[in-house]
């Protein structure tokens, strides 16, 4: 058992092998596994064996073992179903539209003309240059804290 486990949560369950998946592909540090919703033929999650909430509590190991395996996963998905496209997709909190609080990214093959069955989008705001340079400097002066 990993010394972060929820037990209430169903992918530390499924990390575990305490609760039923496919799987798709196992690491020390994370794990492949089939979405039980497939809106698409090729929806799979790629989630660390701890209990990690959100990307805020993800630290830069496991989020190199998780992207890693979703890079290769990402990979094999195209292939095995033929897919036009990809979409990776990560949700955080409620208000980022996360249902399992367990950090997972989607990986979702995509087809020509599936947009009744997937729908991303967001409507378009430009803001003006001097207001995308004040963000800029904000988030950019973050990372050098
Ligand atoms: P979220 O909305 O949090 O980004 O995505 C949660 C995903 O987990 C959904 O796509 C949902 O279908 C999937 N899911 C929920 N319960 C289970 C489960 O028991 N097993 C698997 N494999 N996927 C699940
Ligand atoms: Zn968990």
């Amino acid at each position: 058992m990993h010394d972060r486990f929820d037990p209430d949560c169903i992918f530390c369950r499924i990390a575990m092998g305490a609760a039923p998946a496919s799987i798709v592909a196992e690491t020390p540090l994370a794990l492949a596994i089939m979405d039980i919703n497939q809106p698409t033929p090729g929806h799979v999650l790629i989630i660390p064996r701890a209990h990690v909430r959100t990307i805020d509590d993800l630290d830069a190991e496991t989020g190199a073992a998780v992207f890693g395996l979703t890079l290769k996963t990402a990979k094999a998905v195209k292939q095995a179903v033929s897919a036009d496209g990809l979409n990776l997709f990560q949700a955080n909190e409620a208000a980022g539209q996360q249902d399992v609080f367990h950090f997972h990214v989607h990986i979702i093959a995509r087809f020509a003309g599936d947009r009744d069955r997937i729908r991303f989008g967001w409507r378009t705001n430009l803001p003006p240059r001097s207001e995308l340079d004040q963000m800029a400097g904000a988030i950019g002066a973050l990372l050098q804290a």
